[in-house]
């Protein structure tokens, strides 16, 4: 059960409701977070809601039988929006378009893209300055200095930025230059990097694990939704399967899935979802058929020539045409009514 606490519910109040919800045989966890407060309840006999509901301090009471609770559907039936700030969200009724590198690699290049999402009014850029490579010969990124230098250039232009944080030590020297913090599929279950992510004021978009089920998605977000940051994205970025003849498989079924269980924005990475590059178009339209709130694919001035990840990276001509398209089919699903 999730318990909504008023914000002034004294101690005593308190008190008597952890011993009235202990007393129906659920164990209590009061979480705090930057926007309100609760008690989880966790058990399964039966109980008579409308006792503990009547009860003085709380404004609300609702039974949630999932493993994740503060981030289900159940209780929340109002969409979460991320509000990055300048009237930039990602939220339902919008479509987040995200595009950049892989890997951020020179001055020159963040221009360049920069100067492509200004074109083609696109709000937010991504791009990895820590890179989590299969091998270690690989190039690993520009680190930090890269990030301040892409956030000087981006913010002049407005641009928001998206990029992944791989351990906890760089959570607050990332924060000045960061709009998302990006947690990668590898660290999809990173929990000591989903708690500490609950404790930072910006927004987080958690990957889902490369081997991750939509239920362990919503496990990771409800680390961080009760670490205390409620500013939460999932992203479906493909899984690994049997199937060899693409990089992984791009789990479609999870968007309806994700957005029926849970209130948070979901966005689709078709890039690292199918890895070739002629069919990342394909995958990011059905993606926003299936329900996304947004889109996040790779970008590069040069696609052969990036350091990471070039055999699934689209040309700016080709984004282009793409963040077009992504716009015009949102329009066409909301004649759907599809949700
Ligand atoms: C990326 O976005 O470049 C990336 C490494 O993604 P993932 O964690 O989904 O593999
Ligand atoms: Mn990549």
């Amino acid at each position: 059960m999730i318990i909504q606490l008023q914000p002034d519910i004294s101690d005593s109040q308190k008190d008597k409701l952890i011993l009235e919800v202990n007393g129906v045989g659920y164990k209590t966890t009061e979480v705090k977070t930057q926007l309100g407060s609760y008690l989880i309840g966790i058990g399964k006999k039966e109980f008579d809601i409308r006792k503990i509901g009547q009860m003085d301090g709380i404004i609300d009471i609702h039974i949630v039988s999932d493993e994740y609770k503060l981030v289900s559907k159940k209780w929340k039936a109002k969409p979460t929006s991320v509000d990055l700030g300048d009237g930039i969200f990602i939220k339902e009724g919008e479509m987040a378009v995200i595009t950049g590198p892989c890997s951020i690699e020179t001055e020159e290049q963040i221009r360049a893209v920069v100067a492509h999402c200004v074109e083609n009014d696109i709000k937010m850029m991504r791009g990895g300055v820590f890179k989590p490579r299969s091998s270690p010969y690989a190039f690993r990124g520009l680190g930090l200095e890269g990030l301040k230098l892409w956030h000087k250039i981006a913010s002049e232009a407005g641009i928001k930025i998206v990029t992944e944080v791989m351990q906890t030590s760089q959570i607050e020297e990332m924060y000045p230059y960061v709009d998302v913090y990006q947690v990668g599929a590898r660290n999809s279950q990173n929990f000591n990097l989903l708690d500490e992510l609950g404790k930072v004021d910006k927004a987080v978009m958690i990957k889902r694990g490369i081997s991750g089920t939509i239920e362990e998605l919503l496990q990771s977000a409800e680390y961080v939704f009760s670490g205390g940051n409620e500013n939460l994205i999932l992203c479906e970025r493909g899984i690994r399967t049997y199937e060899r003849a693409s990089r992984n498989t791009l789990d479609l079924n999870a968007i309806p899935i994700l957005k029926a269980k849970s209130h948070l924005p979901v966005i689709v990475d078709p890039s690292h979802g199918i890895g070739i590059r002629a069919y990342v178009p394909q995958m990011a339209l059905a993606g926003v058929m299936s329900g996304a709130d947004g889109i996040i694919y790779e970008s590069h001035e040069v696609p052969e020539k990036a350091y990471s990840d070039g055999q699934q990276t689209l040309d700016f001509a080709q984004s282009a045409r793409l963040a077009g398209w992504i716009r015009e089919s949102f329009e066409m699903r909301k004649g759907f009514d599809l949700l």
